[in-house]
C-alpha cells in the first residue's frame, strides 16, 4: 500500500494488486511445484500404454485433435504454470532426441516427485534426494544396459525391425493396422537410411495425408507426391522418363519494376503488342522445348493464354507449386531450381522414370506422383483415412514408428516393454540401495518404487488390479530371474514379453530415465518462486 499525491495536491491510495497473495518460500515452495509437476503427470498416466486413452483437445480456432502422442497433448494445452512447463519442455526433449516415449518419460517424472514429497515431509533436504535419485538413475541406466539385447538385422531381414515399430503403434489409434503401418514405416526408413554410416535422415521422408479412402490404402512411395494437378484438363496424365524443368520464374511478360504506361492509340500499336506478347510466351515454351524438357514444373502460375499454348505444344505444366516441395523436387530428380529462362539448360533438368497425375474419390481431387527419380532416397508416406483427424494422428503415430526404426539404425539394442524393463530396474536399484550408508539411500529407495509406477499405469490402463499385478510380476522376475516378465495388457495368457514381442529401444528408454530425473532434480532445487508482480 502507498500514498501518493495528484497534480492538484489530493491523496490518494495505491494499492498493489494481489496484496494479499504471499510468496511462496522454502519448503512450500516445493511442494506447490511438485503439485503442479504431479497434475500435469496424471493427466498423462492413462494414456500410457496399449490400452491407454486418447485426449481430444480443442484449440482456441475450434479445431479438434485427438491423440495419444504424449508431447502432442502436452503442446496443445494451454499450461501457464512454470513448472507445468517444465514438465511439457521434458516430453518435447524426448520428442526430439528419440520420437517415442513421450508420454512414459512425463509419468516416470510425475512418480520420482511424488516420492520426492514423502521424503521431503520426512525432513531429508532436498539436496540429498536430488543426489540419491542421481546416483539411482546411475544404476538404472546401467542395468538397462545390462538387460539388453542386441539383434542383428539385414535389408533383407527386416522382421526385428517391424515388430519393434508394431509395438510403438500399438498404443495408437490406428494399432488395427500396426503390422502394415510399421513394415511401411521400416522400409521407408531403410530406402533412405545409410547403413555404412548407420544415419538416417528422416528429412527425406515426406509423411503426406489426404482425407478419404481407408487406412489400409496408406501406402509408401519412392518418390514424391505433389499435392498439384496438371495445369490444363487435356495435357496429358502420365509421362515417362520425364525431364523436369523446376522454374520459379513466370510464364509471362516482364515488367518493368519502375512506373510505367503504354499509350495504345490505333489498333495497330494493339496488334503490335498483342504479337509481342504471344511472342514472349512463345520463345518461353520453345526454350523448355529446345532445352529437351517435357514436363515443367512452376512455382508461378501462368494466365490462359500460356496455358493454351503449353498444351498445344505438347508441353505438360503444373502451376503453383509451393517452394518447400519445389526444393524437394529437384532433390529427388537431381534437378536445379532455375530462376530465369536464359538459364534453363539440359543438365539442370531433373529425372524421374514416371511422373502421373491419379484422382481420389468422386470429387475433383488429383495429385501428381513424381515416381523412380533420379536420386532414388526420397520417400513419401501417403496415408488416406476417413476423417482428418484420423489422419492427422497416423501422421504423429507413423513419426513415432520412424523415429523409432532410425534409432535402432543408430544402435540396434533393445529392452523389452509393457513395464519389464522398468520392473528390472527396480530390483536392481533396491538392491543397490543397501550398499550407501547414508541419507542417500533413501532417496534411492524412492526412485526404484518410481519405476514401478510405470508398469503400475499399465495395469491400471487395462483395466487389471495396479498393485496386485505389480506385486505378481515383480515376484515371478525375482523367482524366474527373468527380467522380460511385463504386464500383459492385451490379456494374452503370458507375462515374458519377449513372446509377446514388445520391444522397445535401449536408447529410448535409457533417455526417459535420464531425462526424468534431470528434470525432477531441476524443481527440487527451486526454493523460491518469484514472479514479476511480487517484487
Ligand atoms: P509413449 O508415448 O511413452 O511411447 P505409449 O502410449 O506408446 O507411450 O505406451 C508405451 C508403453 O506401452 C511402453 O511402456 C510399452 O512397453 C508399453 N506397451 C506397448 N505395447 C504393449 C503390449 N502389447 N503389451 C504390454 N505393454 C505394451
Ligand atoms: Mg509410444
Amino acid at each position: 500500500m502507498a500514498l501518493a499525491f495528484d497534480e492538484y495536491g489530493r491523496p490518494f491510495i495505491i494499492l498493489r494488486e494481489q496484496e494479499q497473495k504471499t510468496r511462496l518460500r522454502g519448503l512450500e515452495a516445493q511442494k506447490a511445484n511438485i503439485a503442479a509437476g504431479k497434475a500435469v503427470a496424471r493427466i498423462l498416466r492413462t494414456s500410457l500404454g496399449p490400452k491407454g486413452m486418447d485426449k481430444m483437445l480443442q484449440s482456441p480456432d475450434g479445431d479438434v485433435i485427438i491423440t495419444n502422442d504424449g508431447a502432442t497433448i502436452l503442446e496443445q494445452m494451454d499450461v501457464d504454470n512454470q513448472i507445468a512447463k517444465l514438465m511439457v519442455e521434458l516430453s518435447r526433449s524426448q520428442d526430439y532426441e528419440i520420437g517415442d516415449g513421450t508420454t512414459g518419460v512425463v509419468v516416470l517424472a510425475g512418480a520420482l516427485l511424488e516420492q520426492a514429497e514423502k521424503l521431503l515431509e520426512r525432513g531429508i533436504h532436498p539436496i540429498r534426494v536430488a543426489e540419491g535419485y542421481e546416483m539411482a538413475s546411475r544404476i538404472a541406466v546401467e542395468h538397462m544396459e545390462k538387460i539388453s539385447h542386441k539383434f542383428e538385422f539385414s535389408v533383407t531381414d527386416t522382421e526385428p525391425l517391424v515388430r519393434t515399430c508394431s509395438t510403438t503403434l500399438s498404443s495408437k489409434i490406428v494399432s488395427r493396422q500396426k503390422r502394415e503401418l510399421a513394415a511401411i514405416a521400416v522400409n521407408a526408413v531403410l530406402a533412405v537410411a545409410d547403413l555404412e554410416r548407420k544415419d538416417v535422415n528422416l528429412d527425406l521422408i515426406k509423411v503426406e495425408g489426404k482425407v478419404g479412402g481407408k487406412l489400409e490404402d496408406t501406402e509408401l512411395i519412392h518418390g514424391i507426391i505433389v499435392d498439384k494437378d496438371m495445369s490444363h484438363p487435356q495435357m496429358p496424365k502420365q509421362i515417362k522418363d520425364a525431364k523436369i524443368a523446376i522454374l520459379t520464374c513466370p510464364f509471362e511478360p516482364p515488367k518493368p519494376k519502375t512506373k510505367h504506361k503504354v499509350d495504345i492509340d490505333t489498333v495497330e500499336k494493339f496488334q503490335t503488342l498483342r504479337h509481342q506478347e504471344q511472342k514472349y510466351f512463345d520463345d518461353m515454351v520453345q526454350k523448355c522445348k529446345d532445352v529437351g524438357a517435357t514436363l515443367v514444373i512452376c512455382q508461378w502460375g501462368f494466365d490462359d493464354e500460356a496455358n493454351h499454348l503449353l498444351m498445344h505444344r505438347n508441353l505438360p505444366a503444373v502451376r503453383w507449386v509451393g517452394g518447400v516441395e519445389l526444393e524437394l523436387i529437384a532433390i529427388a530428380t537431381g534437378g536445379r531450381i532455375v530462376p530465369r529462362f536464359q538459364e534453363l539448360t539440359p543438365e539442370k533438368l531433373g529425372k524421374a522414370g514416371l511422373v502421373r497425375e491419379k484422382s481420389f474419390g468422386t470429387t475433383k481431387e488429383r495429385m501428381l506422383y513424381i515416381e523412380r527419380c533420379a536420386n532414388s532416397k526420397a520417400v513419401t508416406i501417403f496415408i488416406r483415412g476417413g476423417n482428418k483427424m484420423m489422419v492427422e494422428e497416423t501422421k504423429r503415430s507413423v513419426h513415432d514408428a520412424l523415429c523409432v526404426a532410425r534409432n535402432l539404425i543408430r544402435n540396434n539394442s533393445i529392452v523389452y516393454g509393457g513395464g519389464s524393463a522398468e520392473i528390472a530396474c527396480s530390483i536392481a536399484v533396491e538392491a543397490a540401495a543397501d550398499r550407501y550408508p547414508g541419507v542417500e539411500q533413501y532417496a534411492i529407495r524412492a526412485f526404484a518404487e518410481a519405476l514401478d509406477y510405470v508398469p503400475m499405469a499399465l495395469a491400471e490402463n487395462s483395466g487389471l488390479q495396479p498393485i496386485d499385478t505389480l506385486t505378481a510380476v515383480k515376484a515371478q522376475q525375482i523367482k524366474e530371474k527373468n527380467p522380460h516378465c511385463g504386464i500383459d495388457c492385451n490379456d494374452v495368457g503370458t507375462t515374458d514379453m519377449r513372446e509377446q514381442n514388445v520391444f522397445e529401444t535401449l536408447i529410448g528408454k535409457q533417455q526417459q530415465i535420464l531425462l526424468a530425473t534431470q528434470v525432477v532434480k531441476m524443481i527440487l532445487k527451486i526454493d523460491d518462486v518469484i514472479t514479476p508482480s511480487e517484487f
